[in-house]
């Protein structure tokens, strides 16, 4: 069976692979968009993780094979939510994850500790080829810190401190942040949702 990920990211695509061949009991291989002849960019102006993955699954319009998408970022609970759905853009268009990071901890200033609380999401989408569609959610949460504590990782991870675990995301190493964290609860999940529907 053959499946396609809306993603250019070649480790999304490994991971999706083994993980759906593992829960799925069958050999299935994960294209990409410009595998299916798909190059266009695709306007992700949903008003939600999981709009904004249905938007990317939708978007080739593939009748052949089932496309999966995904869509995630932080939710701070003392900026109401904030970053969000803008996680990529934060601090504007010319940002990086340094920019990202800065204008996050300016605007935690004052923000107590005991009430830094955050949270990652992941949301998964799948559209099948007759227009039916499946979604999985996947949520880690954890604490803001006010400086950077390691040196792994991308984005905000070295200012997502997880309790359960005792360490930031970038304190992590592949397979511990894999165990807990957002996107890996969220392509288990789906994995799962994926095997039952194509039984
Ligand atoms: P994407 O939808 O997976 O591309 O994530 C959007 C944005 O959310 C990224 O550019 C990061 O800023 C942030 N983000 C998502 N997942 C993570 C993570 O695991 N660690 C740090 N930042 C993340």
């Amino acid at each position: 069976m053959k499946v396609v990920l809306a993603s250019g990211n070649i480790n999304k695509i490994k991971e999706m692979q083994t993980l759906l061949c593992e829960l799925c009991g069958k050999e299935i291989t994960v294209l990409s968009l410009k595998d299916i002849g798909f190059y266009d960019d695709i306007v992700e102006d949903g008003d939600s993780f999981e709009a904004n993955a249905l938007i990317k699954a939708k978007a080739p319009k593939c009748k052949e094979y089932p496309v999966i998408a995904d869509d995630s970022g932080l939710m701070v609970d003392a900026l109401f939510g904030e970053p969000g759905i803008y996680s990529a853009r934060y601090a504007g268009e010319e940002c990086d994850d340094e920019k990202n990071n800065q204008k996050l901890l300016k605007k935690m200033d004052t923000v107590p500790d005991g009430k830094r609380n955050a949270r990652f999401v992941s949301v998964i989408a799948c559209v099948f080829p007759d227009g039916k569609n499946i979604t999985a959610e996947g949520i880690c949460e954890g604490v803001m810190l006010r400086e950077y504590k390691g040196n792994g990782g991308f984005g905000y991870d070295p200012l997502f401190f997880v309790p359960e675990i005792g360490k930031t995301f970038a304190e992590m190493n592949a397979e511990e942040k894999n165990s807990c964290s957002h996107r890996g609860k969220a392509m288990r999940k789906f994995a799962r949702e994926f095997a039952e529907y194509i039984k």
